[in-house]
């Protein structure tokens, strides 16, 4: 079970991104999957990268598609554990519309979003997820926009798996990615990843400070939103661990009706070559 590969991956000594790529491989490790069996999706960005450097079926998309093409991969197979993955400009502002209806629509597939809070590889610019006053190369006066709430937005979104981490944090980030892919459903996971070279405010000492883990809260129950959001809430977003789950819900691919189990290419074909042409002969 071998998911390093020979490719050098050219982030910037110290970025988050590398952690969450360990954390990946290990995890898929140990939940006994093989480099054959996944098959890891992203998009545009420092974190898109990521699906080169990883030993399995990959595919390094366009910006923000992650989603799309992630989906469509796990239709076409279920045999497939499928992880998408990309950073927070990709999936929480031009993709955040497949990152919605994605969660809503409960496709079992795991999104991992490295979360630095910047645009890193177009050299530092402000992103959904910059504080408010944040200054940048492209706001020198500081951000006037809020900054997005992705946790709160996919709990009222109907996630059925919301769980956040920092990439400090290998042994958490690892579990919590085991969990993702174990879940019969959409599983979000987004990390802390910081950009050491363009966010010199959200800094690992930044984040240790700030971050309260759920791990050290006392009676929390992760099977309830109404927990989930009120802590969230409490902590302004800045909480690791499982932060809601719900096993109940069934996935997509269960609810479609007549949607088979076996991938498109091991299924015989629906109808014979000679059913299609007299169906192709009746629109001609
Ligand atoms: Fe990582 Fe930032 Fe460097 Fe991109 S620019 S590789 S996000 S540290």
């Amino acid at each position: 079970k071998e998911f390093r590969n020979n490719v050098k991956p050219n982030w910037c000594p110290g970025c988050g991104d590398f952690s969450v790529q360990a954390a990946i491989q290990r995890a898929a490790a140990n939940v006994g999957l093989e480099p054959e069996q996944l098959a890891v999706i992203s998009g545009i960005g420092c974190s898109g990268r990521i699906s080169g450097y990883i030993n399995a079926y990959g595919l390094h998309g366009i910006h923000g598609r992650a989603l799309p093409i992630a989906q469509g991969v796990k239709l076409a197979n279920r045999d497939l554990t499928v992880i998408a993955s990309g950073g927070d400009g990709d999936g929480f502002a031009i993709g955040m519309g497949h990152t919605i209806h994605a969660i809503r629509r409960n496709i079992n597939i795991t999104y991992i979003v490295m979360d630095n809070q910047i645009y890193g590889l177009t050299k530092g610019q402000t992103s959904p997820r910059s504080a408010e006053g944040f200054k940048t190369k492209s706001t020198p006066e500081g951000s006037i926009e809020s900054a997005l709430s992705p946790l709160e937005l996919a709990l009222s979104s109907g996630a059925t798996f919301v769980a956040q981490s920092f990439s400090s944090d290998l042994k958490q980030l690892t579990s919590l990615i085991e969990e993702g892919i174990k879940h019969e459903g959409f599983s979000l996971i987004n990390v802390f990843s910081p950009c050491v070279t363009f966010n010199k405010v959200n800094t690992y000492d930044w984040f240790k400070e700030n971050i309260t883990n759920l791990d050290t809260v006392e009676g929390y129950d992760s099977s309830n939103r109404i927990h989930a959001m009120t802590k969230l809430m409490e902590t302004g977003g800045l909480l690791t661990g499982l932060i809601y789950q719900n096993k109940d819900r069934k996935s997509y691919e269960d609810l479609v009706p007549g949607f088979r189990k076996e991938p498109l290419a091991a299924q015989n074909p629906a109808i014979t070559a000679e059913e299609f042409e007299k169906l192709v002969a009746e629109f001609k």
